[in-house]
C-alpha cells in the first residue's frame, strides 16, 4: 500500500484471504487499511468468518457484495483504493467505481508474500506431498493392461482423500500410449495397453496447500526408445534437481534440464518450462523458464522440476517433483520412486 500510496486495500482472491486472514470461504472481500481489518460477507460464512478470521472485523453484507464494500470505503474515508486488478472482472470494477465515485482505484498484486513460505507452510506442503506418494504407492498395482485411464485417475483421488487430502490439486492427468505426447492430457476413456508409457499428474491439498508429482510408468518391458528417452527425461531431471540452491535465477535452472536434453536432441519436444511454484494454489510464482522473471531462489521457496519430452505419434514422458529450497539447496519432498518402474 505505501509503495502505491494507497490507503485501503481490496483483497479478493481466495488464496489471498485465506493468506492475510485465515477465511477459508469464497464470495467475499477483505478490505484493509493501516489500522483497520474488515471482512466482508455474508449470512452463509459469518459465523466461519469470526471463528477463522479473529483478527478481522465480519461485516455481513445483505445488499450485495460491492455495494457492502463500497460502504466500507466511505465509512473509513478512503481515498485511493488497491485492489487485485487480475482477480477482479472488468464488470465489477466498473460497478465499484460507480458505487464509490469519491475512490482512485490501482491494481496491486498481494502476492509476493506469498513466494517464501514459512515453517507451517512448507509442513502442509510435505503432508500434501506425503498423500500423494502414498497414494501412488497404493495405485501402483492397479495398473495393468486393459485398466482405463479414467479409472486411474478415480483410484488415486480417492486414495488420496482416504489419506487425508482435503481434495485432488487438480484434475488428475492420465496420459498413456500416444496420448502421453499430451502434456495435460486429461484422464479419459482410453484403455492402458502392454508396452505403452503412462504418464499420472496428480497432487493433494492439505490445508489449503498443493502438492504436485507426475510419474512415468511403463506396463510390461519397455523397449530400446522408450528407455532411451525415459534415462534423457529423468537424468534433466536429477540434474536440474542438483541445480537448485538459493541464488540461482529461474532461467539458470531452466537451462540446465534444457541444455542436457539438447545434448540428446530431444529439446524441441520440451515446450514447456521447466517449473512453477505452488503453495495455496497449485501453480504461482517464482517459475522456472527460458522467460522466467526470477532473479535469485531463496530459501523458503517451493518450486516443481518437471522436464518432458513429448513427441508426436509416439509418446511421452514427464517426471515432476516439488522440491523446496533450502540452504544446502534443492530437496524433494515427493518420494516415489523415479527409476523406470516396468509393471
Ligand atoms: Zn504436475
Ligand atoms: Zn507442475
Amino acid at each position: 500500500m505505501a509503495e502505491h500510496g494507497a490507503d485501503a486495500f481490496i483483497i479478493s482472491h481466495s488464496a489471498n484471504l485465506r493468506y492475510y486472514s485465515g477465511f477459508t470461504g469464497d464470495s467475499s472481500l477483505l478490505i484493509v487499511t493501516a489500522d483497520v481489518c474488515r471482512l466482508v460477507t455474508d449470512s452463509r460464512y459469518t459465523e466461519q468468518a469470526e471463528k477463522e478470521a479473529p483478527l478481522f472485523t465480519v461485516v455481513q453484507q445483505t445488499e450485495g457484495l460491492l455495494t457492502e464494500a463500497a460502504n466500507v470505503l466511505k465509512q473509513l474515508g478512503a481515498k485511493k483504493i488497491a485492489f487485485e486488478g487480475r482477480d477482479i472482472s472488468f464488470d465489477h470494477y466498473a460497478k465499484l467505481k460507480e458505487l464509490y465515485p469519491a475512490g482512485e482505484f490501482v491494481s496491486v498484486s498481494p502476492d509476493a508474500p506469498r513466494m517464501i513460505k514459512d515453517e507451517g507452510e512448507i509442513e502442509c506442503i510435505r503432508e500434501a506431498c506425503r498423500i500423494a506418494d502414498t497414494a501412488f504407492a497404493l495405485v501402483l498395482p492397479l495398473i495393468k493392461p486393459g485398466i482405463a485411464e479414467r479409472e486411474i485417475a478415480a483410484e488415486l483421488e480417492h486414495l488420496m482423500r482416504r489419506e487425508g487430502a482435503e481434495r485432488a490439486a487438480f484434475d488428475t492427468i492420465v496420459a498413456s500410449g500416444v496420448r502421453g505426447s499430451l502434456p495435460h492430457g486429461r484422464a479419459g476413456e482410453k484403455l492402458i495397453k502392454s508396452g505403452e508409457f503412462v504418464t499420472m499428474d496428480f497432487g493433494a491439498v492439505y490445508r489449503g496447500y498443493h502438492s504436485d508429482t507426475t510419474r512415468t510408468v511403463c506396463v510390461g518391458k519397455a523397449d530400446a526408445r522408450q528407455r532411451e528417452v525415459y534415462e534423457a527425461v529423468l537424468t534433466a531431471q536429477f540434474m536440474a534437481l542438483d541445480a537448485i540452491r538459493p541464488g540461482k535465477s529461474g532461467v539458470e535452472i531452466d537451462a540446465v534440464a534444457r541444455n542436457y536434453l539438447k545434448s540428446k536432441e530431444l529439446d524441441q519436444y520440451f515446450g514447456h518450462g521447466l517449473g512453477h511454484s505452488l503453495g495455496l494454489m497449485i501453480h504461482e510464482e517464482p517459475r522456472l523458464s527460458p522467460r522466467s522473471q526470477l532473479k535469485a531462489l531463496e530459501s523458503g521457496m517451493l518450486v516443481t522440476d518437471e522436464p518432458g519430452v513429448y513427441i508426436p505419434d509416439w509418446g511421452g514422458v514427464r517426471i515432476e517433483d516439488t522440491v523446496l529450497v533450502t540452504g544446502e539447496g534443492g530437496e524433494a519432498l515427493t518420494h516415489s520412486p523415479k527409476e523406470l518402474l516396468e509393471l
